[in-house]
């Protein structure tokens, strides 16, 4: 049977013990010892990770009374060896589960909402109720969550006896067999969980609610604590900061610029169009007629305006017109139309002539090409 030291203290990061068993596993070592403060995994909590003597430890679970380790290295049944968490992320861990154990007991006490699901993700941590909640209750529980944190007020972890336990009101996820722990966040929570949690809560930090939305028939939110809140704060300044610059705008005022620059862009798309047209018109004017191919390379047409210029086109020549917009480098868009040639079951000659893909219609077909425009003259030439 292994100790369980993080149930002793949640905050051991170094430790020694003795080697009881270590067995080849999967790409790694399986090493139960007599004590860790490895974190098995559970009540929504990874692993936890870390080193044993020069090795690296890249996981835990619990096997029967045993904690298994998996670890890079065998270890020598009888040895004693050194152990470190990876603390960083231990304490990010134990961060986010005990901020959203203050956030649940929040709501769980103002609304009456139960816990459904947690997850906590490498980027984010997500949490299920089962009620709805308006962005102003939101805004008031983050805040009363933080007010918590600034309190500073113990959080115990411990297990009742029956007496003690039938008569605590506690929230659970699932029903529980053998013995129940008990994390209590004082004024704020009672809990049922497995998992190591900070021992007061002004170690979780801030507390920040970023998202939410209507889930099965609850709602989900999604939120971020301590060093995993400070380190998404850190990427929306340097963001903010990089639109500001390009906006030429101050931090706090770069959505109303952008909202400008959208309008604008709006309204150089609507002139651009008109522009377009006005372009197209005067070249559909312009169009004298031919017998063979006609070829035109439009840089200044979007494939809309092509379309109509090469429709206009067909009906003034004897064989393919031909309309590409690109270039050279980075190659061409096209399309053809004839009144004379039956491009659909001419489309694989034309396509292998041109270094071209694409198809469509008797009267026309369209695709792209990665051929110079002296190559694709040349063809349309003959
Ligand atoms: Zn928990």
């Amino acid at each position: 049977m292994t100790r369980k030291l993080y149930y002793e203290d949640s905050h051991l990061a170094q430790f020694t013990a003795r080697v009881l068993s270590c067995e080849p596993g999967k790409d790694c070592y399986e090493v139960v010892l007599d004590q860790t403060a490895f974190f098995p995994g559970g009540g929504g909590q990874l692993p936890d990770t870390g080193g044993m003597n020069m090795a690296r430890v890249i996981g835990a679970k619990e096997r029967g009374e045993d904690v298994v380790h998996f670890v890079t290295a065998p270890m020598a049944v009888g040895s004693v060896v050194e152990c470190r968490l990876n603390w960083s992320q231990r304490l990010r861990r134990m961060q986010n589960h005990s901020g959203e154990h203050v956030i649940s007991g929040i709501i769980h006490s103002k609304f009456g909402y139960e816990n459904t699901g947690f997850h906590m993700g490498e980027d984010f941590v997500t949490v299920d109720y089962s009620g709805e909640l308006t962005a102003g209750r939101i805004y008031e529980i983050e805040r009363e969550a933080n007010l918590a944190v600034a309190s500073n007020v113990p959080v115990r972890c411990w297990y009742p006896d029956k007496a003690e336990l039938d008569a605590l009101e506690y929230r659970s996820k699932k029903e529980l067999q053998g013995a129940v722990r008990i994390v209590n966040v004082q004024g704020y929570d009672t809990c049922a969980c497995c998992a190591p949690h900070v021992s007061h809560t002004g170690e979780i930090g801030m507390i920040k609610i970023y998202s939410w939305m209507r889930h099965r028939g609850g709602m989900r939110l999604t939120m971020l604590c301590g060093m995993d809140a400070l380190d998404d704060y850190n990427a929306r300044c340097a963001n903010i900061s990089a639109i500001s610059g390009l906006l030429s705008a101050k931090p706090m005022e770069v959505a109303s610029a952008a909202a400008r620059l959208w309008k604008e862009h709006e309204q150089l798309k609507q002139k651009m169009g008109a522009l377009y047209r006005r372009i197209t018109a005067d070249k559909i004017a312009a169009l004298t007629g031919c017998e063979g191919n006609m070829v035109l390379f439009e840089p200044d047409l979007d494939m809309a305006n092509l379309r109509e210029l090469i429709n206009a086109a067909k009906e003034k020549c004897g064989g393919i017109a031909a309309g590409f917009i690109g270039s050279d480098e980075e190659g061409y868009h096209y399309i053809l139309g004839s009144k004379t040639v039956d491009l659909r079951a001419n489309a694989k000659a034309i396509n292998a002539a041109i270094n071209g893909k694409g198809g469509g219609q008797k009267e026309m077909i369209q695709g792209t090409a990665k051929a110079t425009e002296q190559v694709i003259r040349a063809y349309f030439a003959k």
